[in-house]
């Protein structure tokens, strides 16, 4: 079968809800994937950053593999042999008192706000049914019905209501409308993304993270981020909000927990919040599974022992650097901005040409990338690249532009 035919099968059989670029992997390894007719592609999504390891890191495979021919799910009416290692490796790794594993991120952004609606009536003394979580515009939190009730964005929630009340959306990056929301006693949470990944890659200033944290902690409303993409390395710490100090009450984390090999996100609190949910009030049946466990335990130590953290960091500014240059080389390329290894171009549509042209054009090249809102490019490629491959790949994305202007 030739890429052709597989894109078709997926049209036919497969709902329409992703419109994917035309390329067809069948492998991959590192910072490498590979099509079906063998070609060879540098990865430069990332899966939307779960791969932070690279593909099929070996030491992740041997986690999942060894622990699939012994134990894969229990589910969580027994106990298992692994799940207690985890918790308390990931706990002891963040430095939180406990864990809640389920699998997806939006599900991990769902328990979030379980636990802050919970904590709110327990401990904070809201009535009852009268919390509100304040949440940002141009946020991406996921696609269940209570998180596209909170998007901005018509593609996520346009014909899909009616939508779960209870939440105020402010501008975001913007200290003063925060602090006027926070004046509501009502509020019981905050929810952010410290970088807006999905939006388009933005950053925001320095120290907003940090003065966002101390309004919350004033008026006793809890800081929950959303690190399921900016998370585990990708921007150049561990977690971003690490770049500003700040300890978020609530702490979600996703995609790179398994290192794309399995689905596997973690919420992480402190006793005061977590306990406040009781037994049969939350759970999944997949969540903690045995394999999870393990794989969880191997992505975080691959990250740790790679020093992929610092890694990000120091070819991330390479990066933005040499990408500054096409920026100044280039109509079509507005600006570029990021953290670390998670980075984005603003594509000028010249001559009917847009960002999904250049992506294309890119990977004939043999780099793929995925436009975000039609005219951002996101450049995130597994931190497991080294120097000379981030100049081979900057090399393709030149040559690619070169050949629109
Ligand atoms: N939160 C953020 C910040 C994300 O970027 C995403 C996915 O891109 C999610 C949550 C949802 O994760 P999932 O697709 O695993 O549900």
């Amino acid at each position: 079968m030739t890429s052709n035919d597989f894109i078709q099968k997926e049209g036919k059989y497969g709902a329409h809800n992703y419109h994917p670029l035309p390329v067809v992997l069948s492998k991959g390894e590192g910072i490498f994937v590979w099509d079906v007719e063998g070609k060879k592609y540098f990865d430069f999504l990332s899966a939307y950053s779960a791969v932070n390891q690279g593909h099929c890191h070996p030491k992740i495979v041997n986690a999942l593999s060894e622990q699939a021919k012994k134990l894969a799910l229990t589910s969580r009416a027994f106990y298992n042999d692994c799940l207690g290692e985890f918790e308390e490796y990931i706990t002891r790794f963040f430095g939180y008192d406990k864990v809640l594993p389920m699998n997806t991120g939006a599900e991990g952004d769902e328990t979030a706000l379980k636990l802050c609606r919970k904590w709110a009536y327990e401990k904070k003394g809201i009535p009852e049914n009268q919390a509100k979580i304040i949440v940002c515009e141009g946020n991406f939190h996921g696609r269940t019905i209570t998180i596209i009730s909170m998007s901005t964005d018509p593609d996520s929630y346009k014909g899909f209501g009616p939508y779960t009340p209870g939440f105020v959306i402010v501008p975001y990056n913007d200290v003063d409308a925060l602090k006027k929301e926070l004046e509501d006693h009502n509020v019981a949470g905050f929810l952010v993304e410290p970088i807006q990944g999905e939006a388009g890659v933005y950053v925001p200033d320095d120290g907003y993270l940090k003065a966002a944290y101390d309004l919350c902690k004033e008026k006793n409303v809890l800081f929950i981020a959303d690190e399921v993409q900016t998370g585990l390395a990708r921007t150049g710490k561990m977690l971003a909000c690490d770049h500003e100090n700040v300890r978020p009450d609530i702490l979600i984390l996703g995609k790179a927990l398994s290192g794309g090999m399995y689905p596997i996100s973690a919420v992480l609190a402190d006793d005061e919040i977590m306990l406040c949910i009781k037994p049969g009030e939350h759970g999944s049946t997949y969540g903690g599974n045995p394999i999870a466990a393990k794989v969880g335990i191997a992505a975080l130590e691959v990250l740790k022992n790679e020093k992929l953290e610092e890694k990000s960091a120091r070819l991330g500014e390479i990066f933005r650097k040499e990408i500054q240059k096409l920026v100044e080389q280039y109509e079509m390329v507005e600006l570029v901005r990021g953290k670390g290894l998670l980075n984005a171009i603003v594509i000028k549509p010249k001559g009917g040409k847009t960002a999904w042209d250049v992506c294309v054009a890119m990977k004939e090249n043999g780099l793929i990338a995925k436009p975000t809102h039609e005219h951002i490019i996101r450049f995130a490629p597994p931190l497991v690249i080294t120097e000379d491959q981030l100049m081979e790949a900057i090399e393709i994305i030149n040559k690619t532009l070169k050949q629109f202007s």
